[in-house]
């Protein structure tokens, strides 16, 4: 027997029809909670997919509004969006597309205490922001408590796709990928970004995550997944544990 309603059994079908998923597979997406940190050009697929797949709760963390040079890539904000939060742009959005998800909407920067209490009430954190202070404090604060966190960055014509998840020994974290931000703070605002790129990586994001609370395997735990839109390249590269690594070894 199961819990869903036959409204929900038509929703999901085409997923509910998958071994990887089936009924209990939904149940579980159902019951889950995803804290989606930035809801620009990578967050807006982000949030819609995961909200179209079924997870049952987001919790959207951005403190920007919606401005005209967002629409050019960050579809889940509208042009009568503009001036709005992008939190508020957000969660009409995503409830617009299916009334069953519960939204939590957070118009400020989260850090600190408040950060790790909005990690601890998840079950998976999408890092979906532009700023390497956040990207690491997410990172520590998500392997302290055993969160998995899925990483991307799109910039250009490029991005890359990874995840780390403290709950399995061998994954690197993100500070084995970056050790310092030292050149590595590119921003859309400064080099510029093709608008369907965001949501190529963005969406392979919410692939990831939605993998990750299946529990499947193959996932991108140890691997760096990267695109280039220009040349249309693909390239999965090993990401190592750095065994001093201050925030994941020992
Ligand atoms: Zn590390």
């Amino acid at each position: 027997m199961t819990d869903l309603t036959d409204n929900q059994l038509l929703r999901y079908s085409r997923q509910i029809m998958l071994p990887q998923v089936e009924i209990d597979g939904q149940e579980r997406l159902l019951a889950s909670h995803a804290l989606v940190i930035g809801l620009g050009g990578l967050g807006s697929p982000i949030a819609l997919y995961l909200a179209a797949a079924g997870i049952g709760k987001l919790t959207l963390v951005d403190h920007d509004v919606v401005e005209l040079s967002n629409l050019q890539r960050q579809i889940a904000h509208q042009q009568s969006s503009i001036g709005e939060t992008k939190v508020a742009s957000a969660a009409k959005a995503t409830q617009a597309l299916n009334a069953d998800l519960v939204v939590n909407a957070v118009a400020h920067k989260l850090t600190g205490a408040e950060l790790e209490a909005a990690i601890a009430a998840a079950d998976i954190v999408l890092d979906a922001t532009d700023n390497f202070e956040t990207r690491y404090e997410l990172n520590q604060l998500c392997w302290q408590q055993h969160t998995p966190l899925v990483s991307g960055a799109a910039i250009r014509w490029e991005g890359q796709v990874t995840v780390f998840d403290a709950r399995n020994a061998n994954s690197p974290c993100y500070q084995c990928l970056y050790a310092s931000a030292d050149g590595a703070a590119l921003n859309c605002a400064e080099n510029g970004v093709i608008a369907p790129l965001v949501g190529i990586i963005g969406t392979c994001q919410a692939l990831e995550a939605i993998k990750v609370l299946l529990g499947l395997e193959h996932n991108l735990v140890g691997y760096l997944l990267h695109f280039d839109g220009l040349r249309m390249e693909w390239n999965k590269f090993k990401l190592p544990k750095v065994a001093n690594c201050p925030t994941c070894s020992g």
